[in-house]
């Protein structure tokens, strides 16, 4: 078992991977769980804050569009209606788990300075009533300026809004292993990951899925990221949203980006 006794704060992840189904559309099944199991940590007095990817998706499904458009105007149309469809449907599921949601959408400006602290105390009151901030990138709007990227990232700069202590990070994967565990069957999973060094970037391999953005490169810059500022990370694989609970808990579950003990 893992000493995650004094977790309080989490910030969690969803990916693109795990939201979607292959046609890139939302995996409604698959968030109804999610959103109960979150539900279920708010009752036993954890704090939450989500991170979702999956506002594209839910505007293909809106638009009724079998693909997915390259072009930039297109993407933040999509992103655009996506994004009201998405929350729709959060707070519609959330609803019926008597859990109220706050929509944040940000960028990269807004971990600096006044606006962090305007953030800060703003997430800070809606954690204290209970209500579940939802937070993505600005899609829409965000220029490659002030673009946080991805939201694995994204979920790492979203633990300092808060101090939150554990990052859990739900992926199509479940963590981060030695080699491609499609390609070679003696691959690995690696349960613990006590210090970011090259040795584990040089675990990243490239791989063929069209959904996520980041794949394991963003997710190891965002351990490396929670880790400095106090929070534990675990990548775990989002087929089984039960395993939200368990990590929560302890168990051994994914793989776990360990803050050093000083
Ligand atoms: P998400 O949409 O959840 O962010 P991604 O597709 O971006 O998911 O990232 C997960 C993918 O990262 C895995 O499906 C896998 O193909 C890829 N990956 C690359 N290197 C590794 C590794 N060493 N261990 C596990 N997954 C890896």
């Amino acid at each position: 078992m893992r000493d995650f006794k004094n977790i309080k704060r989490v910030v969690i992840k969803i990916g693109t991977s795990t939201l979607a189904l292959e046609n890139g559309k939302l995996n409604i099944k698959r968030i109804k769980n999610i959103i109960k199991e979150i539900s279920l940590l708010i009752d036993r007095g954890y704090q939450v804050i989500f991170v979702s990817s999956g506002a594209v998706g839910a505007g293909l499904g809106k638009l009724e569009l079998d693909f997915k458009p390259k072009d930039i105007d297109s993407k933040r149309i999509l992103a655009a209606v996506g994004q009201v469809e998405l929350m729709h449907i959060y707070e519609s599921l959330f609803f019926a788990h008597d859990k109220i949601i706050a929509q944040l959408l940000l960028t990269k400006d807004d971990f600096f300075g006044e606006r962090l602290k305007n953030l800060s105390t703003l997430c800070n009151n809606l954690l204290e009533k209970g209500i579940i901030p939802i937070i993505n990138e600005n899609d829409a709007v965000v220029i490659n300026e002030i673009k946080v990227g991805d939201n694995d990232t994204l979920s790492a700069m979203s633990c300092k809004i808060v101090g939150a202590d554990l990052l859990i990070i739900l992926s199509d994967i479940d963590g981060l292993y030695n080699k491609n565990p499609l390609e070679n069957s003696d691959a690995k999973l690696i349960s613990l990951v006590e210090r970011v060094d090259d040795s584990i970037e040089s675990l990243i391999y490239s791989s063929n899925s069209n959904l996520g953005t980041g794949g394991m490169k963003t997710k190891i810059e965002a351990a490396k990221i929670a880790n400095e500022m106090g929070a534990n990370m675990v990548i775990a694989n989002g087929n089984n949203p039960s395993s939200i609970s368990r990590i929560i808990k302890g168990e051994e579950i994914g793989t776990l980006f360990r803050v050093k003990a000083d």
